[in-house]
């Protein structure tokens, strides 16, 4: 890809906008873009520098997340909403073409990073509603005040403010200004892929033992869990405040672009029946990265099979956990006929295994019945079928689950 229209090389030293950016180490890269860390000369301060491939469609989508993290930028003047600042864009020529570039607050490991670290095993209570509490912080400020809908959240595109682990952390870690390494690879959890990629890998390196009548019993699942044979690390003192990120895929709620919007497995059902959505679909994927969090595994995650597409599995992994999905949902989208007939049962999947939140929660992930009670009592709205009936971020924030403190 690093040919015209493509990526643009950056060699550790080289200077951007005018010598005001010097690039110091990769820290990632996306299916449009590749970003650097890069220090900040008249500031004294490290930033990331995200630059886009130059091809117009590129050019394009980054204008649009320029204006997208522009309005963000505009409604946060002290920096307090849990989303990601941009602090300048300009434009950069290079042998490929024209590329544009933003410069954004330096954040630390995405939340992705976080799980395989704490290696899928559950994550201290205490810690997820602490996480919970920014993105939801993120979520208000994009819903609310600037109708905003993210279409990609998920635990990658939520960065920690600063690294887990310190010693890897590439500022301190390296000889500042100019670091070594030039090709440093990714600190951060690593490429944004296409979505076919992604799909892929998920499918390959996350698929969990799951609840589904279809591939697993109940004691399977409960077994698989068991079996964790590295020992847990510490994460005891990591602030686990953060930020959301990527707002390459963002719309603003009257201009949605897209029909088929959100990473698979934290896809909401309207957006899988293709009945329209709104920043409620946003809430559904938080509910998914909620869960995953607290117990290392994705809430859903669908498979083809024998008979029945994927799509199709995943509205049965969703209605075997949440019931059976109201008639007026199943038959609502432009997809329905597809998938249900017109009772609303599904076409293709027929016996379906029912199993609630909380009982997931007390027999595969060993919470405590008032850890389940409390958790599930949480996420539970928030995963209605139906999207105008999920509370809203604002809504959310009020929950008592995520204002008490449990005891460890
Ligand atoms: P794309 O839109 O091309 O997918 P992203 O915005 O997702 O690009 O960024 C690609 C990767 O770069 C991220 O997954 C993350 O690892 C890293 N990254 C992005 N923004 C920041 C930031 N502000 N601070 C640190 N790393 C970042
Ligand atoms: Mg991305």
């Amino acid at each position: 890809s690093y040919r015209k229209g493509g990526y643009h090389a950056v060699r550790v030293g080289d200077s951007f906008n005018d010598g005001r950016y010097t690039a110091q180490r990769k820290l990632g890269w996306g299916q449009f873009s590749t970003v650097w860390l890069a220090y900040d000369k008249p500031n004294s301060q490290y930033v990331a520098l995200k630059i886009q491939k130059s091809a117009p469609q590129f050019a394009q989508a980054a204008m649009h997340e320029i204006e997208v993290l522009s309005a963000i930028a505009k409604g946060d003047p002290t920096h307090s909403k849990c989303v990601a600042q941009l602090i300048d864009h300009f434009k950069h020529s290079g042998p490929n073409g024209q590329h544009l570039c933003m410069v954004l607050e330096f954040l630390g490991d995405s939340l992705l990073r976080l799980i395989r670290y704490n290696r899928h095993s559950r994550l201290d209570l205490n810690k997820v509603r602490e996480i919970c509490k920014c993105v939801l912080i993120g979520l208000d400020y994009l819903h609310r005040e600037l109708k905003i809908i993210h279409t990609d959240l998920k635990p990658e595109n939520i960065l920690l403010i600063s690294p887990i682990d310190p010693s890897k952390d590439p500022v301190k870690s390296g000889k500042s200004p100019i670091l070594e390494r030039p090709e440093g690879g990714s600190l951060n959890g690593g490429a944004t892929m296409t979505i076919i990629e992604k799909k892929l890998k998920n499918r390959a390196k996350r698929a969990v033992a799951r609840i589904s009548s279809r591939r697993a019993s109940m004691g399977g699942g409960v077994e698989i869990l068991g079996q964790n044979p590295k020992p847990k690390r510490s994460l005891e003192g990591i602030d686990m405040r953060c930020k959301v990120v990527d707002f390459g895929n963002a719309c603003w709620v009257d201009k949605p672009f897209m029909e088929e919007i959100q990473t698979r497995q934290y896809r909401a059902p309207e957006v899988i029946l293709h009945a329209g959505y709104n920043t409620s679909a946003d809430m559904w994927s938080f509910a998914c990265t909620a869960f995953e969090l607290a117990t290392g595994e994705m809430l859903f995650a669908p498979k083809d099979g024998d008979g029945f597409s994927e799509d199709e599995d995943h509205l049965a992994l969703m209605m075997e956990l949440l019931g059976k999905m109201p008639k007026k949902m199943a038959n609502g989208g432009a997809k329905s006929r597809d998938y249900f007939d017109r009772y609303g049962d599904l076409k293709r999947i027929k016996r379906l295994k029912y199993w609630s939140l909380d009982r997931l929660l007390v027999e595969k992930f060993e919470f405590s019945e008032k850890d389940a009670q409390e958790f599930a009592d949480f996420l539970r709205p928030i995963l209605d079928f139906a999207p105008e009936k999920r509370p809203t971020a604002q809504q959310c924030l009020k929950h008592p689950w995520l204002n008490q403190n449990l005891t460890p």
